[in-house]
């Protein structure tokens, strides 16, 4: 796929269609064309030979994605910073990304040093001015950086990842097909949840930019607030549902959330988190026309490269739920310590080896080569890359079973909290789980588990015993947490995944509510 060319061909076709609806603004796929050709003949015509890749800086805005097409076809990558990113970590990424523009839809409190600011009244005009047709030699093609989407890293600095044209092409390819074919996706709305600068929105973004899709966005203030979010999902008329699973648990809290809300939902599609057996019953019973697709992977490798369609009968037989089967284009493989390839069954690091695998983290060579390898295959060489996550094959099928750091030693035994977190999920009543260990010395003294369960218990000791108990029936003793946290909520992330970090500094803190 050339996804410039698809736009196009849209913007000719339906000039009138929706592309993209934020709360109260909207642009066509018509004006979406022009605008961006627009700002990238300015690019073009003023910015000479600087293609380094530009700061994007916003929230959920439809000029956020003028600004993203207007840098591709002006030869530049694009960096998206949405304005949940905390100030320091921006200025470290406007610092990263050498382009002497930054490109702005709000206000920015991080300081550029001696970028040029162009907020949101100034891209209008100059994408409103008469300008010469863009060539589409001058668009971000082949190998070149389609966007840079910065991550967390170990040593405390973001890490920009870089995804070229041909791996968010390849990545394209097949997410138009993902939960139906693709022809049937044509001008359906798809629902964003995820910031721009996480690239879970990649899936629902780029597949309805893709398919002559509208993408229909939820705000970070629509999603903190459960009444709105019911309203605005009730008013989406949303057929593709992408969001991480913790936002559809949040969602599940609440009694209107079914098919009567939102009846001409036909898929959803999760990535980026453990999908729980019972959140996927939930939906099923709620909405028992649309289908759930599991799907897997890093920002490093575009998205997602594994996608599995979860049927009644899995989501009830099969524990943990698989990830899916690799998509055309991708190989999976499970490697020991020594570089092995696993046979089936056998648990080990998941490598991932293809076409839509990065081509490293952006001036940082040193952590590239640490990460991704490339490897003689046929006539050619792939890229693959060590994604730190375990896992095991059966006949083709992946199972994640969590990231290989989260494995710890507890009194010498070695334990993945992602599979007592799994375990817990099991137990009736429960909605969310996540466990922490306690350290002292660097080492790990015990184990306590933050728990969601439908109602906050009145009478906590007791309910930690059974929950003790319950969990006796799936984990051996030495896993099970000797504290449990009960909370009314699971804090997330900016991107909608359980934040740990903000666990681990609650149950730092010996006041903590719900305690026992
Ligand atoms: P990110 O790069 O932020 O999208 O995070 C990628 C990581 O999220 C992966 O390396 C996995 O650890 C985790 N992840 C992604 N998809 C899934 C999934 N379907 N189930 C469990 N964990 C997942």
């Amino acid at each position: 796929m050339n996804i410039l060319k698809k736009i196009q061909e849209y913007a000719c076709r339906r000039p009138e269609q929706i592309a993209i609806r934020c709360g109260d603004s909207a642009l066509t796929y018509g004006e979406l064309w022009n605008y961006s050709d627009g700002l990238a003949a300015w690019f073009l015509q003023t910015q000479g030979d600087d293609r380094s890749p530009v700061a994007v800086y916003g929230h959920k805005d439809p000029w956020m994605l003028v600004c993203f097409l207007a840098c591709v076809k002006a030869g530049r990558g694009y960096c998206p910073i949405d304005r949940s990113v905390p100030q320091t970590r921006v200025e470290m990424i406007l610092q990263a990304v050498p382009s002497g523009v930054v490109l702005t839809t709000e206000a920015m409190t991080a300081d550029a040093g001696t970028k040029q600011v162009l907020v949101s009244e100034e891209l209008k005009a100059l994408a409103e001015k008469k300008h010469p047709e863009v060539p589409e030699t001058a668009w971000v093609s082949g190998k070149d950086t389609w966007y840079i989407i910065f991550t967390s890293g170990s040593t405390g600095t973001p890490k920009g990842v870089q995804i070229s044209a041909d791996c968010l092409n390849h990545y394209l390819d097949w997410s138009v097909g993902l939960g139906s074919a693709a022809e049937e996706k044509d001008g359906q709305v798809f629902l964003n949840q995820a910031p721009f600068s996480f690239d879970l929105s990649v899936m629902d973004l780029y597949t309805s930019l893709a398919s002559g899709g509208t993408l229909y966005c939820l705000e970070k203030t629509v999603q903190s607030d459960y009444r709105l979010l019911m309203q605005s999902l009730g008013a989406s008329n949303a057929n593709v549902w992408v969001s991480t699973p913790s936002f559809a648990e949040v969602c599940l809290s609440e009694k209107s959330f079914s098919e009567e809300l939102l009846p001409k939902l036909q898929v959803f599609l999760f990535c980026g988190e453990t999908l729980g057996n019972r959140t996927v019953q939930k939906l099923q019973e709620r909405f028992p026309k649309a289908a759930v697709v599991n799907t897997y992977g890093p920002t490093e490798s575009t998205v997602a490269v594994t996608d599995v369609l979860v049927t009644p009968q899995m989501a009830r037989e099969t524990e943990p739920l698989p990830v899916g089967r690799a998509k055309p284009g991708t190989r999976i493989e499970i490697r020991d310590e020594a570089g092995t390839v696993l046979p089936d069954g056998e648990k080990g690091e998941i490598i991932i080896l293809g076409d839509t695998v990065s081509t490293g983290y952006y001036r940082q060579e040193e952590l590239t080569k640490k990460a991704f390898f490339e490897q003689a295959e046929g006539a050619g060489v792939i890229r693959g890359y060590h994604t730190g996550d375990k896992g095991y094959l059966e006949d083709g099928m992946l199972f994640y079973c969590g990231r290989i750091d989260l494995q710890i030693k507890l009194h010498g035994y070695r334990i993945e909290l992602e599979d007592i977190e799994n375990n817990i999920r099991r137990i009736p009543g429960i909605e969310h789980a996540v466990v922490l260990p306690n350290l002292r010395d660097d080492k790990v003294k015990s184990l306590t588990a933050y728990v969601v369960e439908r109602e906050l218990p009145k009478a906590e000791r007791e309910e930690m015993a059974r929950l003790k108990q319950e969990l006796l029936q799936f984990v051996p003793d030495y896993m099970v947490p000797k504290k449990f946290v009960f909370l009314e909520q699971m804090p997330m992330t900016n991107n909608g995944k359980a934040d740990r970090k903000k666990l681990a500094e609650l149950g730092k803190k010996p006041e903590r509510k719900g305690m026992v």
